[in-house]
């Protein structure tokens, strides 16, 4: 439906963080359209206002299911919106379990949209650089979206391929050859990364910190020692596939095109890939199913017709319900989420609930929010982490990870529905660390870990 931007959009919800600024999810008041606005800093990007031009201008050529869509841009003063489709999946990282992977159905699922996505923006001559889990987002119906596009680039034009020469990446996803030599050519550098994702995603680690000689993880590798960690925990046809999506050479490697042909990429869904147990899902009351993935079908949210502009009138954004959430005046999701005239819209087939961005790494408490605070607190100090209060509801909790990498998260206390529910979520450093902290911190907050079902209210 074609909807006229006008100044109805609220900034509802932190939904990440970047380099230069955050995402958040904006809500139209009228017609509960959400998406996802990237905000930019440019004072913060000075050192490089000519990459934001550019990831717009690449955005603005994308037009895929496994893509995140791109509906526009404004500035205003120094602050760059991009308007992006909301993903109220969250990030694939979020569905790894630490050190076990997720089942290898899903996996295949995942693999199979994320090759997808990187065929067609090969095919039109874009390279991302740099694919791994936390770029990699989920929409309502669990459909794999690449997302952030700032390091992309055209490595083809007129049907002429240039070679790249910029370190661009994240070490423990990037290829070989970028550490190696000079000039590389771009696409077995994201076929590269996919494999680390691929074995992020049956695993549930990282393989090395990078691939070089000195890395010990990595000479294994090379010498197939396929019955060391993580390579163990993988199956034998998944197995094949890593082994030619993580060849050292880049001519060796299998390129994009022909990653359809592998045997077990291509196994109809259910034949002889393995399925564990179904493992309870880390943040849910009960250790069931996340609460809001109990009714994927319903969460649908309503995306704006792309090419209508950006959503945002002259007024630009406005920061409302954010400042409804604190423990003196307890916020009611709707609260949260919208303004309260939209309540019982007709035709509103979504409850706010269900507008939140699904994550596992949060829990609700069986304390108020003093104590599930000074529980917290008390936690972290023990556990040697950094504590800083950010604002009323949020604190940051800092560490280094088992890689010596800084790790820095926010937890937001909120209240909903006389219970408090702490929320973690990733500011910088590497996704599958933060799931581990996370885990180690809801172990040890286990006696006060409400395990009573709270979600879903009827909508
Ligand atoms: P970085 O510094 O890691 O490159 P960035 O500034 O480029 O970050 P993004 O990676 O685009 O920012 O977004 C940061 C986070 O915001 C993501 O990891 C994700 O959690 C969230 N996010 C981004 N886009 C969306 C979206 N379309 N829908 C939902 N969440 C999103």
């Amino acid at each position: 439906m074609a909807v006229p931007f006008v100044e109805d959009w609220d900034l509802v919800q932190t939904l990440g963080e970047g380099a230069y600024g955050e995402v958040q999810l904006a809500v139209n008041r009228r017609t509960e359209e959400a998406v996802a606005v990237k905000i930019v800093d440019m004072k913060r990007a000075a050192d490089c206002p000519e990459n934001i031009r550019k990831e717009i201008c690449i955005n603005k050529m994308l037009n895929h299911e496994n893509v995140v869509k791109f509906y526009g841009h404004r500035r205003e003063g120094a602050t760059q919106y991009l308007f992006l489709e909301y993903c109220s999946g969250g990030e694939l990282f979020d569905r790894i379990e630490p050190d076990v992977g997720m089942p290898e159905a899903e996996a295949q699922r995942f693999f199979q949209q994320l090759i997808a996505g990187v065929v067609y923006l090969h095919g039109i001559g874009i390279t991302h650089r740099d694919i791994k889990p936390e770029n990699l987002l989920l929409d309502e119906r669990d459909t794999l979206k690449i997302s952030d596009f700032g390091l992309a680039t055209v490595f083809r034009h007129n049907g002429r391929e240039r070679r790249l020469n910029k370190m661009c990446g994240t070490l423990p996803y990037v290829a070989p050859e970028l550490l190696r030599r000079a000039e590389f050519r771009a696409e077995p550098v994201d076929v590269w990364a996919c494999g680390i994702v691929l074995t992020a995603m049956l695993a549930g680690e990282l393989p090395w910190d990078q691939p070089s000689d000195e890395c010990q993880e990595y000479s294994d590798w090379k010498e197939r020692k396929t019955y060391l960690p993580p390579w163990k925990k993988i199956d034998s046809a998944p197995l094949a596939l890593l082994r030619k999506l993580l060849a050292e050479s880049p001519g060796a490697r299998i390129a994009v095109a022909d990653i359809g042909k592998d045997r077990w990429y291509s196994r109809p869904a259910g034949r002889g890939v393995k399925r564990p147990p179904a493992a309870p899902r880390p943040d849910s009351p009960g250790g069931s199913r996340s609460p809001l993935s109990q009714d994927r079908t319903r969460c649908s949210t309503s995306q704006p017709e792309p090419g209508t502009g950006a959503p945002l009138g002259d007024g630009g954004p406005r920061h409302e319900p954010a400042r409804a959430i604190s423990f003196s005046q307890p916020a009611r999701p709707e609260h949260m989420l919208l303004n309260s005239q939209l309540l019982g819209t007709p035709g509103s087939s979504q409850s706010p609930w269900q507008r939140l961005v699904k994550r596992m790494t949060r829990f609700f408490t069986k304390l108020d929010a003093d104590c599930s605070y000074r529980a917290l607190q008390e936690v972290c100090e023990k556990m040697g982490y950094g504590w800083k209060k950010s604002c009323t509801n949020q604190v940051t909790i800092s560490t280094t990870d088992r890689r010596n990498n800084k790790l820095i998260f926010k937890v937001n206390l909120v209240e909903m529905e006389s219970k408090i529910l702490v929320d973690f979520r990733l500011s910088k450093g590497d996704g599958l660390e933060f799931k581990r902290h996370f885990l180690k911190i809801k172990g040890k907050l286990s006696d006060i870990v409400s395990t009573q079902k709270v979600w879903l209210p009827p909508s």
